[in-house]
């Protein structure tokens, strides 16, 4: 569902909340009554303490906070409405019940960030109550309804049809419905949808004027009172119901989709509250591609469901006319429709735990599974499980390898710790691929069982960012570890050649690199620290796509991520400072790494590269933040067209690469939300400066 921390993209359908005639009670909210936003702060909570009302703070490394009502009694904090999505407020802002403006949301400085839109001058008093409604008493009836900005919309139109649609984000005016719910009757108006309508035991419906009703549940749903209900307009225009057991602690939230065309049949929550998996099921649909969300278009006829399996990112696949679009979460809006041609197949969860998966397996016949999803299904799995090693990966003798490698005859480079050649291996009995193998000179986990358990920890990572790895081979001395072979180089040679590469693809590949290290970070079981993220470590695959290589060896290395007493993995003028102090070495030295990267990348320089005459220039961050403190930020593309002509990305960007570079540890962001920044999805200020880097002391 992940309507929590998308903001500028989540559209919330909130109920709409009740401005109703003044009546004194328990709990009341007075007028003048405030919460400030800090991590300790007191929420207001409705009589049966199910609901709570205050700020949340996003992530526990800065101080932003957004004005929400989560469930009060769940553990994990399940947030069912805010306000501020786009707008996130910082330490100490405050949210105060006013008589003339209703709920005001104001920062430190009492600048406004966010106000309630119902009827003003007569507020008297309010409550958070126990069906989740924040109701306000005052003189005169009204209705009020809390949006988050988003660009999807639900709503009954005065016809009767209830409709989904998008909306211009500008104008606010609303683009064709990809739903309609066919409630409008021209010839018996009695027949019309009237009121949307979610009951105390999860019944949605459009209730006609001649009271009957059309439901929006999904098949098969069954009503109780047992639970919490919620209706949410995701942020990728799925409208969604879910529940979430009223019993302590819950044992999953689960999510049906409203309206078609993916039918959710369930989805569990992590550890931070996040819905992390979801089995998605349906044959046919029309998927409109939308610019922005991650459609590849292949031209291929064959073998659909191996291409996708392969990917691990694809979620759909649809197929027309030979055309073949892959998609990735989120998925946009799409809808079933019997005229449209296409056939689409969606990825299910490799979990396979709930009996409910397996009866809609045996009735699905196009079911598509990608439980092996990690194993690439052409390679033959032979010698899988040998030595506890994932059976995803296949093992080499030295014999295979070097036959592969023509008794590695072809080098493709050398790094830090071995050679890499190219090679050929066979993938079944005409079959066969390009890989890479890489000839690590200085393991030092020499016991069998340890380079294992590192090899394993790499093969489990899956990420269309990352280079995949394919084999390994720990014969005797020789430790090999055999990946994906990689068309288009490394990043250096693509950024620092003769030929430019278009702003276009270096923003992309800026965001392909973040999206793999956020991966690695927040996604990985135990997490990874790259620790040696330079244009040299990114490889380009057939398009051009960035894949971040050497992740994962800093223990195969011998490197110990906890301390700095021992030796420093990285590469002069992309290590963090803290490599050099006795402080702990932690993920924040890639987002470090990465901030060099992203000057490198938008600038399509080196961090460090002499201009005679001009020696302000030679250490570009140091550079970087000059330009930027000067107002002079377009001097860093110097006369790239396409950049200057996307100032507020280079901006953004730009802004993004000096948070990552600060010196102080505390101020540089995690990767998710570098991510969020460089995707526009939160707003980024202005970095502290100066930030000069340590390398011009
Ligand atoms: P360091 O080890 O110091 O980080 P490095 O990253 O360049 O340096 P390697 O990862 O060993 O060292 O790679 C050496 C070279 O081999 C790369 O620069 C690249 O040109 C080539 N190479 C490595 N992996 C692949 C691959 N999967 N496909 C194609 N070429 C590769």
């Amino acid at each position: 569902m992940a309507l929590i921390f998308h903001p500028l993209l989540s559209a919330y359908l909130w109920l709409l909340l009740p401005f109703v005639v003044a009546q004194s009670s328990a709990g009341d909210i007075g007028v003048g009554s405030s919460i400030k936003a800090t991590t300790d702060s007191k929420p207001w909570i409705s009589p049966s303490g199910d609901f709570a009302f205050g700020f949340h703070q996003l992530g526990t490394d800065n101080d932003l906070f957004l004005l929400a009502i989560w469930y009060y009694k769940i553990p994990s904090r399940t947030i069912v409405w805010y306000a501020n999505g786009d707008k996130p407020a910082p330490t100490r802002s405050k949210v105060e019940l006013t008589a003339d403006r209703g709920l005001v949301l104001s920062d430190p400085k009492g600048q406004l960030i966010w106000r309630s839109e119902f009827a003003t001058g007569d507020v008297a008093v309010a409550t958070m109550n126990d069906t989740c409604n924040f109701v306000v008493y005052g003189v005169q009836k009204g209705w009020c309804a809390f949006f988050s900005k988003g660009k999807f919309q639900f709503r009954l139109l005065p016809d009767g049809n209830a409709v989904l649609n998008t909306i211009n984000m500008e104008s606010n005016l609303a683009y064709f419905a990809y739903y309609i719910s066919v409630t409008y009757d021209q010839a018996n108006p009695s027949n019309s949808g009237f009121q949307v309508r979610l009951q105390e035991d999860g019944s949605f419906y459009i209730l006609r004027a001649n009271n009957q009703t059309f439901s929006l549940n999904s098949d098969g749903f069954v009503p109780s009172t047992d639970y919490y209900y919620t209706v949410t307009l995701n942020f990728d225009g799925v409208l969604t119901l879910s529940r979430y057991p009223i019993s302590i602690p819950p044992a999953a939230i689960e999510t049906g989709v409203l309206v078609p065309p993916f039918q959710i049949i369930s989805a569990q929550q992590d550890s931070k509250g996040m819905v992390v998996e979801h089995v998605v099921t349906t044959v046919y649909a029309h998927l409109k591609p939308t610019k922005g969300h991650g459609v590849t278009v292949l031209r291929v006829t064959l073998y659909p469901m191996q291409m996708m399996s392969t990917d691990c990112l694809c979620i759909v696949a649809v197929y027309n006319r030979g055309d073949c679009f892959k998609k990735t979460l989120p998925l946009p809006y799409g809808r079933q429709d019997v005229q449209v041609n296409n056939i689409a197949f969606l990825k299910v969860s490799p979990k396979k735990s709930s009996d409910y998966i397996n009866r809609i397996r045996k009735k699905v016949p196009k079911f598509v599974d990608n439980s092996d999803l990690s194993a690439p299904r052409k390679i033959k799995r032979n010698h899988s499980n040998r030595n506890g090693i994932q059976s995803s990966l296949r093992y080499f003798n030295y014999k295979e390898l070097e036959e592969a490698t023509k008794c590695f005859e072809e080098e493709l480079g050398r790094g830090s710790f071995g050679i890499v050649y190219k090679g050929i291996i066979k993938t079944g009995s005409e079959d066969q691929t390009r890989v890479a193998v890489k000839k690590l000179d200085r393991v030092v986990q020499d016991t069998d069982k340890e380079f294992r358990t590192e090899v394993n920890v790499i093969a489990q990572t899956h990420h269309r960012n990352l280079v995949k790895l394919l084999g390994y081979c720990d014969e005797g001395q020789s430790r090999m570890l055999v990946y994906e072979y990689l068309s288009n180089g490394t990043l250096a040679s693509f950024l620092f050649g003769d030929l430019k590469p278009s702003w276009n693809q270096r923003t992309q590949i800026a965001m392909g690199i973040a999206r793999g290290l956020c991966y690695l970070h927040e996604e990985c079981s135990p997490q990874i620290i790259h620790c040696d993220i330079k244009p040299q470590n990114i490889l380009l695959d057939d398009y051009y796509d960035a894949r971040i290589s050497d992740f994962g060896l800093s223990k195969l290395l011998g490197i110990d991520q906890s301390c700095t007493n021992t030796a420093i993995r990285g590469t002069k003028g992309y290590v963090a400072l803290e490599w050099f102090k006795t402080v702990p070495v932690t993920v924040k030295v890639d987002v470090y790494s990465f901030g060099v990267l992203l000057l490198e990348i938008i600038c399509c320089r080196r961090n460090v590269l002499m201009y005679p005459g001009e020696e302000e220039r030679t250490i570009l961050t140091d550079w970087a933040c000059d330009c930027f403190s000067e107002g002079t930020v377009d001097a860093l593309v110097e006369n790239d067209a396409e950049a200057l002509g996307d100032k507020m990305k280079l901006e953004r960007f730009v802004m993004v690469a000096l948070w990552c570079i600060q010196e102080d540890i505390s101020l540089r962001p995690t990767m998710k939300k570098v991510l969020l920044m460089l995707e526009e999805i939160i707003i980024v200020p202005a970095p502290p400066l100066p930030c000069r880097s340590y390398m011009s002391a």
